[in-house]
């Protein structure tokens, strides 16, 4: 199978092409038709999988450039890897210009206020960040449909689980949620069974 299977928009497919990536890999091939589908997913899988694209090209698919307000929000454990996925949300979104920013702590937040009173369409970020845009009003959440939580797990051991609670309590209700984890925990179980509707469960 190759990726046009999906009827993928052409800045996206030409994207895809630029970036060498020919064929789905496994994860890709069972999550990307769900989440087209507009459905909720519960993803067991490492990282290697491909698990990044899995989530950011039907995401990229879905973004509408004319709208002004963020549409997808992404939460990461780490700084390293919001850059990472802000960077492959840039790259798949090359074509249709998608604009992402990353958020997170150690950096002064001034200079992530004056990106998010750009353009955005994607935030990436720690959940501590997260939550201290919500608080001061610098991250509109009202127009969000697309929700990734990657590496639930990973903000498990690091005691990010009740922002990220938080957080899910902030955004609008009609939405697609996926949650990415290598290992499903009962606390990330109970999360699941709280913010998403009827998820499918996908292990790798
Ligand atoms: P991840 O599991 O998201 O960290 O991705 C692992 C690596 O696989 C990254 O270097 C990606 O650029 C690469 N990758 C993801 N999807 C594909 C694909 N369909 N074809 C080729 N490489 C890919």
């Amino acid at each position: 199978s190759n990726f046009s299977t999906y009827q993928l928009s052409p800045k996206i497919e030409e994207a895809l092409t630029a970036m060498h990536y020919t064929e789905p890999t496994e994860v890709q091939q069972k999550v990307i038709p769900k989440v087209l589908d507009k459905k909720d997913v519960i993803v067991k899988s490492q990282t290697g999988s491909g698990k990044t694209a899995a989530f950011v090209i039907p995401t990229c698919e879905n973004i509408i450039w004319e709208e002004n307000k963020p549409q997808a929000i992404i939460l990461t454990p780490t700084r390293e890897l919001a850059v990472q996925v802000c960077e492959e949300v840039t790259s798949i979104g090359r074509y249709k210009r998608i604009k992402a920013v990353p958020v997170y702590g150690k950096e002064p937040i001034h200079v992530q206020i004056n990106q998010l009173k750009q353009k955005t369409h994607v935030v990436v970020g720690t959940p501590g960040r997260m939550v201290d845009h919500l608080e001061r009003g610098t991250l509109d959440v009202s127009h969000v449909k697309y929700v990734i939580i990657d590496e639930a797990d990973e903000m498990l051991n690091m005691g990010f689980i009740d922002t990220v609670n938080n957080i899910l309590q902030q955004l609008p209700r009609e939405r697609v949620t996926m949650l990415f984890s290598a290992t499903l925990p009962v606390e990330i179980e109970q999360l699941c069974q709280q913010y998403m509707k009827t998820p499918e469960k996908i292990e790798i």
